[in-house]
């Protein structure tokens, strides 16, 4: 549907089996794209790869892929990421920051916040998302062409109680998203935003963890919250991971070169405007 032939993309915390990271690096390779995927650890069980069953799946479509360990929130791992995806593949033309802080520990009043769980968040989603974008960006300047993908939330429009760590951060990103988006513009490189809303992942456990009631177990409480959920759907279901990829995809492809700035819904109708 959109052509993507030629372009390389980066995709960060790409490792989990359900995740929007791995959905979006397939997407990607299925447009044509090559695609080297990044986590924090190569990730994985008895029952999935991780990373490196994300390499073999990009592979098996065709299209070259490499995988990197690396924090987005160290300056020396980002930058160790960008020489190795440069020297593989020539070029970046796609970047996208998915990688967050795992959720959990953070769905807490504020009173109860930890300054290092605070910390974590601000570190993997703000500045993770500002280490890889001026990485890419000083490759793409020069290059006169780019397209940068945030991942923000419904969480970087909204307040919501137990998640002031988490929308911070996410507000923060889309910030950071219309800032960088001008300054990018008269170099031909777009940045634009998503800004799902509750996506069926591994992260969903976590924050039926950190939010549950003591009578239930967290996969007892991540249905309900799917289920209760869904019923405030206009659409009338959560997201998928596939969700996320399709607009990832379509901000990723000449499809979307006028568009710069924007922090677009993915939300079923849950959140307009
Ligand atoms: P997830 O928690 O399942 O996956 C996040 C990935 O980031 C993990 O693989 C993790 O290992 C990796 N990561 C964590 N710290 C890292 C670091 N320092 N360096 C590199 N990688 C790191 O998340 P998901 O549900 O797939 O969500 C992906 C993105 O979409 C996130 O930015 C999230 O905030 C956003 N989002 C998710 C939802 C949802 O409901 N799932 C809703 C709105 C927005």
């Amino acid at each position: 549907m959109y052509d993507l032939n030629g372009k390389v993309a980066l995709v960060t915390g790409a490792a989990g089996e359900h995740g929007i990271g791995r959905a979006i690096a397939l997407r990607l390779a299925r447009e044509g794209a090559d695609v080297v995927v990044a986590d924090l650890k190569v990730g994985g069980n008895e029952r999935w790869g991780g990373l490196d069953a994300v390499v073999a799946q990009i592979e098996q479509m065709g299209c070259r892929s490499i995988r990197i360990v690396a924090s987005v929130a160290s300056a020396s791992d980002v930058e160790r990421m960008t020489n190795d995806t440069l020297e593989m593949f020539g070029h970046l033309d796609i970047l996208v920051n998915n990688a967050a802080a795992p959720a959990g520990p953070d769905r807490v009043p504020v009173v109860d916040l930890s300054e290092g769980v605070w910390d974590l968040v601000q570190e993997v989603n703000v500045k993770g998302t500002f280490l890889c974008s001026r990485a890419a960006a000083r490759h793409m300047i020069e290059r006169g062409a780019g397209k940068i993908i945030n991942l923000s939330s419904t969480a970087g429009k909204r307040g919501n109680a137990r998640y002031a760590a988490y929308c911070s951060s996410k507000f923060a990103v889309i910030g950071f998203t219309q800032s960088l988006a001008l300054e990018l513009a008269p170099h031909n490189i777009n940045v634009n935003a998503i800004c799902p809303t509750l996506i069926d992942t591994e992260r969903v456990y976590g924050i039926a963890s950190g939010l549950k009631p003591a009578d239930l177990t967290s996969e007892e409480y991540r249905d309900q919250m799917i289920e209760t959920y869904a019923q405030t759907v206009p659409l009338g279901r959560v997201g998928q991971p596939e969700d996320v990829a399709q607009t990832a995809a379509y901000l990723a492809s000449s499809e979307s070169d006028f568009l710069t700035g924007l922090a677009i819904n993915v939300t079923g109708g849950a959140l307009m405007g």
